[in-house]
């Protein structure tokens, strides 16, 4: 035995959004949960064929021992999976690519647990090559069914983010329980998930509560100079959930009857798309969609009368009132062959003025004659919600991460009388 009391150790994300890493360890037996692409590098390339000593040595993904191939590591002189007596499993909580995006790095053998629900998913997200291939061990798990690993007993909670699948994460180890919630809001179609984790977790007494920040990192700064610029093309709905936003398109459809109308989502926030399926056929219009969410949205809803896949523009534009187009911006080309009416910009890319496409794009769609309105919902809670369900759950302490400030989110969670953890890179804690 290596170690004989809980070992804890962050990898990534403490003070960024994306690729929070934490490993979990008693004895030889170690949990890592979740193993995304660290913040700032690009997972496009963290492929399998890329040198992994190199990015190690870049840190561009984490220097975790033990856990890599002697073969993919070359000489590098950390401990490989074939040189250490510590099993590992990765417990993965969703599928954004902050979150899975080195599994590439990973021997194909590694175990990793995520719900059968999101298992499913990154299949077809992965033969729509909606997801990168990744060659692990892939274990689909019951949410409320506790597994055993060693001296560990894991729990995955279902819970509600902008993807299928999405779960918060309840381990036990000998000495302390932890709390790691996903990313999560109570904005979404089901915030009853994330209010029944909560209470259970509540009732569990957790020690450490690792909650996702991400809506701290943007509280109390100016809009940057792109999107000034940008204001006057814009329409802002400001839906603050799923539920409005529906409500608003709805209300659209009603405004403009003569228009055609395009919609640029998200794949993996398929419900989104499924309910916006549902007010094309009460609007009497039918939806078009990319060939590939066709088929994922086909995989999860079967086959709809009023949904069809993309063929050509000239047949919308027979009678473009009879129809939603929804595109990806991949493959958007259509948007300026049909006549243009009403675009929907609802977190679909580019997704904001960060992203160097964003301002071309959103030129080039008003000038092509679309009103181009912004749809877009988040998939993170509020600052205000995310304190609250701290507070619910009442945590020995609540470590913020996930976030550019988690400074600022642990003193709102102080100003509600919650103890904050703001732990380290490069430490190791003890039980
Ligand atoms: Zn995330
Ligand atoms: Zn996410």
């Amino acid at each position: 035995m290596q170690q004989e009391k809980t070992n804890l150790q962050f990898w990534g994300g403490l003070d960024t959004i994306g690729g929070n890493i934490i490993s979990i360890q008693h004895g030889n037996y170690r949990i890592i949960t979740d193993f995304g692409a660290l913040a700032g590098v690009n997972s496009e390339r963290l492929t399998a064929e890329a040198d992994l000593a190199e990015l190690i040595d870049n840190q561009k993904v984490a220097a975790i021992p033990g856990l890599y191939s002697r073969k993919r590591l070359g000489n590098h002189p950390i401990t490989s999976v074939e040189e250490t007596e510590v099993q590992t499993i990765i417990c993965l909580s969703h599928l954004h690519l902050d979150h899975l995006g080195s599994f590439a790095q990973l021997p194909p053998e590694t175990p990793v647990l995520a719900t059968q629900e999101s298992v499913a998913f990154y299949h077809q997200l992965e033969t729509q090559q909606l997801l990168p291939s990744y060659l692990v061990n892939w274990q689909g798990v019951e949410p409320l069914k506790p597994i055993q690993f060693g001296p560990f007993t894991i729990t995955f909670h279902a819970s509600d983010h902008d993807t299928l699948g999405i779960a918060a994460i309840f381990i036990e180890t000998p000495e302390m329980t932890i709390v790691y919630s996903g990313d999560l809001r109570v904005s979404g179609f089901h915030p009853d998930r994330v209010y029944a984790w909560a209470l259970a977790a509540r009732a569990w007494e957790p020690d450490v509560l690792l909650l996702e920040g991400t809506s701290f990192s943007r509280l109390g700064q100016a809009k940057s100079s792109v999107d000034e610029a940008l204001e006057a093309l814009i329409q802002h709905l400001n839906a603050p959930t799923e539920v409005k936003l529906l409500q608003d398109i709805e209300a659209l459809l009603q405004q403009y009857p003569d228009k055609l109308f395009a919609f640029n989502g998200y794949p993996q926030n398929i419900e989104r798309i499924h309910y916006l399926a549902e007010l094309a056929a009460k609007s009497q219009r039918q939806l078009i969609m990319d060939t590939r969410y066709y088929a994922l949205y086909v995989a999860n809803y079967g086959e709809q009368p009023g949904v069809q896949p993309f063929e050509d523009a000239a047949t919308i534009n027979q009678n473009p009132a009879g129809y939603i187009l929804q595109v990806d911006f991949e493959d958007h080309q259509a948007l300026f062959e049909v006549d243009a009416g009403v675009y929907l910009h609802s977190n679909g890319m580019p997704l904001g003025s960060y992203d160097s496409n964003y301002e071309p794009f959103v030129k080039a769609v008003h000038q092509a004659g679309w009103l181009f309105v912004d749809a877009n919902v988040s998939g993170h809670a509020y600052p205000e919600d995310l304190v609250n369900l701290a507070y619910l759950i009442q945590p020995g302490h609540v470590v913020p991460w996930h976030s550019y400030q988690p400074e600022v989110m642990g003193e709102a969670l102080q100003n509600f009388g919650l103890k904050v953890w703001l732990p380290k890179y490069g430490e190791s804690y003890g039980g």
